[in-house]
Order: C-alpha cells, then structure tokens, then sequence
C-alpha cells in the first residue's frame, strides 16, 4: 500500500505564530484516518499535529519518490484487462516517465547523480521483478484501488497496491515494499482486513468483473512483495482475537486525536527524521529532550549549536537552490507584467534586463584603463553599469567591457496568498 494518510498557548515559530488547532480533519463529522496516520500519531503526536492538523508540509523523501516510481510502474505493467502485458521496455518507460516528472530536487536527493544512481537502480529492480513474475503475469481483479470507509466514528482510507480474486467473495492483498527488507509486522494488514472486508464497493466491483454475485467478501491471505529481493511475507487471514485487539489500538488513538493530545515524545530516531526540529518545543540544541531532561540554555554549548547552524545553513542552501530553479522555471514561462493564480497563491512578474559581469578583476583594468573608475564611483553593479550604458563612453572601452559582460533577465515575483487559505 502506498504512503499516500488542553493545547498550549500559542508559541513563536519558523512559520510565524503557531496557533492553537482547529480539531483535527474530519468530514461529516468524521475523523479521517488512515493506517498511516495512526503509525505517526504513535510515533510522536507532536509530529502528526504538525504535518496533518497544521499542515505544515514536509520536505520531500527521496525514498518516498523512488517507492512511489516503482509503483508507479508495477500500477502500469498490472493495468491491463486483456493481455499480453506490457514488455519490459514499456514498463521502463512508465518508469522512467514518472522519474522525470519531477527535478532531483523536488524528489529529495541531494544531488543529481544520486537520484541518477536511483533510477538505474529501479530499472535493474523493475527487470528483475519482471523476469521472477513473468511466468505468472495474470490480469489482477485490482490494481491501486483506494476506498473510504466509515466504521466507528472514522473515516478510513485504505490503498491497495493490488488484489486478487480466489473466487467465492475470497481475495489476496498485495502490498509492495520498496525499503529495506527489514521484518514486517501484519498490523498494516489487520488495517486492510477490517476495512476491506466491511466495504460495500468490492462486492459490487466484483460483479461487475466476474458476473457472479457474492454474500461477503473475505481476505484468505495478505501478502507482503518486496520488490528489491522479491521475497514475499504471506499472513494468513488474522483471527477475531486480533483484529479486535488491534481495533482498539486504533480507537485508543483516534480518542487521543480528539482529545487534542498532542503532547511530543521525543525519541533519538524520530526526532532524527523529523522536519519539524525547528518548530518542535522538545528538540533543542540538536538533540531530543523529554519532560525528565532539561533543555539546554540556548549558547551554553557552542558545539551543538555550530551543528545546528550548520544543519540550518544546509537546509537553507537546498530551499535556495529549489528556490532558483523554480523561479527559472516561472522567468522562462511566464509574461512581463503578468498575473498568474495557482490553487493557493496569486504571483505579479515582473522582468527586468541587467548586466552581470564575469570578472572582476578584468572589468577594473579596463575602467582604469580607459580613466573611468571614478565615474563607477564605487565598484558596484550600478556604478559599473552606468559607465556601460553612458551615451559618452568610447566605443572601444564599451566593447571591452561587453567582452566581461552577460545581460541577465531579472525577475520579481510578488506572491500573494489567496484570501480564506490557511
Ligand atoms: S522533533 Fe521529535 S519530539 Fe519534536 S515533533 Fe519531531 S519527532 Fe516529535
């Protein structure tokens, strides 16, 4: 299945003022949940406040954009009703047509060559897949197929990668894992049984693809594909006695949610992937503190806080490079003067010509060479361009100068975020 899924007074933060939450996402009166959800809200109820109540957006995973590729492609090679199937090249394809959707930037790398590295990565993985399934390709009863259902106060999201009909209402789900093969635990899989075997819209599908009418549909079997080794981790259809006790692990949460519980449980490897350090009242000085252990005065360890700064400036350097590429992107789509709305934000843009000069050594050579450093003024941009551009420079200076010279198209983009948006 993909990864789609008292409070304090208000305190100062990164984004500005944090508020206190509206109640958490609900929809009739319903609380949106997913198994996703629920694992970080476990994870620490801090983090699940900031990403699904505050909606403060992550940076992008580079491990979610390669998952998300590969099913992707499997979506694609499984989305045939008649075969033959698609070859292996065409599922390279779709492959590599989702890998370019997107810049290595925006999938979360940190350099082009290691998203590179990734997708012949996922070129060698989707062919070795392909030779381990092919004798066994089969068209699927489902592919991808995402449902809500309501039970219990919730409304809960399910996404399965696939689904295969045994007959008789009886089914397999299959769930692709892209990660690391590390021991998998069924309870994502007592999710899609309680869901899946309470949703009205599968008898129907099934109906509608196999002409047979059933009374119930029931999982005989939940499987775990994962795809780098295809290994496969088969659970057999849990019992009452699990499915209840997992039950009310999911409802104990959904009350904390409502509850507005949103205390933080730092812990070293949670708070290590966490994008909300910055804003987070339980991390400082680059380290988790809980209730039990102070946090450390800001500047009474200099060498934590050089890490922090320069973990900061690293993230800083990333935002700006993203940054730069996408207002690139705006100056060579968009009209000077123009207006342009998105979903959430309106932007004027506005394009100006500058110089831009290569070297500045040279640029003060030639200046002294030809008498003109002191009508530069000083050596800034400005000074050195209204030499360039002055009706009375000698047309040999001027040529000199446009040797060391670009002109540039500035941009200035005024963003404006559309009224009732939070
Ligand atoms: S930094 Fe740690 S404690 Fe703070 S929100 Fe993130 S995971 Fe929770």
């Amino acid at each position: 299945m993909k990864k789609k899924s008292k409070e304090p007074a208000p305190a100062a933060g990164l984004f500005g003022e944090i508020t206190p939450p509206p109640a958490p996402a609900v929809k009739s009166g319903l609380l949106a949940f997913s198994y996703s959800k629920m694992s970080l809200y476990e994870e620490c109820p801090l983090k699940y406040k900031f990403k699904y109540i505050d909606k403060i957006k992550e940076e992008p995973k580079f491990y979610f954009a390669f998952g998300s590729a590969i099913h992707a492609a499997l979506e694609f090679l499984y989305s045939v009703r008649n075969p033959p199937f698609p070859t292996i090249e065409e599922v390279c394809e779709d492959f590599r047509r989702e890998w370019n959707l997107k810049s290595y930037l925006e999938k979360g790398y940190r350099t082009q060559q290691r998203s590179d590295d990734d997708y012949q990565k996922g070129l060698l993985m989707l062919k070795a897949y392909y030779e381990h399934n092919r004798a066994r390709f089969a068209p699927p009863f489902l592919v991808e197929y995402a449902t809500d259902v309501e039970v219990d106060g919730l409304l809960v999201r399910t996404i399965s990668d696939r689904i295969e009909h045994l007959g008789g209402g009886e089914i397999t789900i299959i769930d692709y894992k892209t990660g690391k093969d590390v021991k998998r635990e069924p309870a994502q899989l007592y999710m899609y049984q309680k869901i899946t075997e309470m949703d009205p819209r599968l008898r129907e599908k099934i109906a509608e693809t196999y002409g047979t009418r059933v009374a119930a549909v029931k999982i005989r079997e939940l499987l775990y594909y994962h795809v780098p080794t295809n290994k496969e981790y088969h659970f057999e259809r849990a019992g009452d006695k699990e499915i209840g006790g997992f039950w009310e692990r999911v409802l104990g949460v959904a009350d904390s949610i409502r509850g507005l519980k949103f205390d933080p449980t730092p812990a070293e490897r949670a708070c290590s992937w966490c994008d909300y350090k910055s804003l987070c009242p339980a991390f400082f000085g680059g380290h988790p503190h809980n209730a039990a252990q102070p946090a450390a005065v800001p500047g009474e360890n200099i060498e934590v806080l050089v890490d922090r700064y320069g973990r900061l400036k690293e993230r800083m350097d990333e935002l700006q490079a993203q940054l730069d590429q996408v207002a690139d992107s705006i100056a060579r789509a968009a009209k000077d003067g123009a207006e342009y709305a998105g979903s959430q934000y309106t932007a004027r843009v506005k394009k100006q010509s500058k110089w831009e000069f290569k070297d500045r050594d040279a640029v003060i050579k030639i200046l002294n060479q030809f008498d003109l450093y002191k009508d530069a003024l000083t050596l800034t941009l400005t000074g050195i361009t209204n030499v360039l551009e002055s009706a009375g420079l000698q047309e040999e200076a001027r040529k000199k100068l446009l040797e060391q010279a670009v002109k540039k198209t500035g941009l200035d983009i005024k963003v404006v975020k559309k009224e009732g948006l939070i």
